[in-house]
């Protein structure tokens, strides 16, 4: 494995190993409501505020009493729940968008496809493969992106109805093929969904639509010591002005940019392609706690002139690297 690619490929592995965890959750009844038994499930236990039991058991003595079982197993668990975004935005900013995210991972599969099939990220951007050799195996792809919409939205449906069907009852409808009402639903809305977003929509909803990613830019914002992107402008002549770092960016910030820019998901591709760019030791960008960053400062950095633009014989084309791209 090339050391300039070892964040990277760290990245992928985080964001699969997180889909894995945030489908498998029912399955292992470490979340889900049960609308059958209108039960709910936390972490391998049925959750309740225990007042029933203590009623039955003649252990529960006044009103004090039941106040403070509420607050404590309803109330601060759920304010705690709600800091989460909020809490991990003033510390890592937007990381958790760029790193764990399962909607910003099919995204980011999505725009590959794209690029694979149509020679761009988008479908209303423009076209922006570099060559023909780009588009080699197309029609592979596009096999490839037909089956994938196919199968996989479907199973993800299933997968997340057993946030609210027992996962045993989805399996044996599914095994039958005698869905009720409640799993057809859920299996053709979240398909739906899934496919509409992903050609559509996809880092717009990121940018301007998902609640837990605009709380966690916005403490992020705010925050003077939250994670981000630092850009070397000491070295900055160093610079090749290959432009890497602004193509792989596929929340659409121009890393060497100074402009305030708040959509930055500190996903790192921008260091990482620095890095195929300058040598693993010299790419320009790396991530800091609150330091000096190409996205939160008030001045502009100079681009190098054509006379100051170092020629990089290491130079070379990327677009066709999936985990770049
Ligand atoms: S600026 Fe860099 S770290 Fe931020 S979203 Fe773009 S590629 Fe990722
Ligand atoms: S990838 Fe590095 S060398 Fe290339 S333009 Fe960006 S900062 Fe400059």
């Amino acid at each position: 494995m090339k050391r300039s690619r070892k964040l990277h490929l760290l990245r992928r592995l985080s964001q699969a190993l997180f889909l894995a965890f945030f489908l498998t959750m029912p399955l292992f009844n470490i979340l889900r409501y049960d609308s059958d038994s209108k039960e709910l499930y936390i972490l391998g236990k049925v959750w309740s505020l225990g007042i029933t039991d203590a009623l039955n058991n003649g252990t529960l003595y006044g009103s004090g009493e039941v106040a403070l079982m509420i607050i404590l197993k309803a109330i601060i668990p759920w304010l705690l729940v709600l800091a989460f975004f909020p809490v991990m935005g003033a510390i890592f900013g937007r990381f958790f968008c760029g790193w764990l995210c399962p909607e910003g991972f099919l995204f980011e599969f999505a725009d590959y496809l794209n690029r694979k099939i149509l020679g761009r990220r988008s479908l209303l951007g423009k076209n922006n493969a570099t060559n023909n050799a780009d588009l080699k195996g197309r029609g592979l792809f596009a096999i490839l992106a037909i089956l994938f919409y196919l199968t996989v939205p479907p199973l993800i449906g299933a997968l997340l109805s057993g946030y609210f069907i027992a996962p045993s009852r989805i399996w044996r409808e599914i095994t039958t093929l005698q869905l009720s009402t409640g799993l057809a639903v859920g299996m053709i809305g979240v398909t739906l969904y899934i496919i509409i977003t992903s050609i559509f929509v996809r880092h717009i909803f990121c940018k301007y639509v998902c609640a837990p990613g605009l709380m966690q830019m916005l403490f992020g914002w705010f925050s003077p010591k939250s994670l981000r992107v630092a850009f070397d402008r000491k070295n900055f002549s160093r610079c090749t002005d290959c432009r890497r770092c602004e193509r792989v960016c596929f929340m659409g910030v121009k890393p060497r940019s100074t402009k305030k820019e708040i959509n930055c998901v500190n996903c790192g591709e921008c260091i990482t392609a620095c890095r195929e760019e300058l040598g693993s030791e010299g790419g320009l960008f790396s991530f800091s706690f609150g330091g000096v960053t190409a996205n939160h400062h008030d001045t502009e950095v100079p681009i190098p002139s054509t006379s100051q633009k170092v020629h990089n014989p290491r130079s070379r084309d990327i677009s066709s690297h999936w985990c770049v791209k």
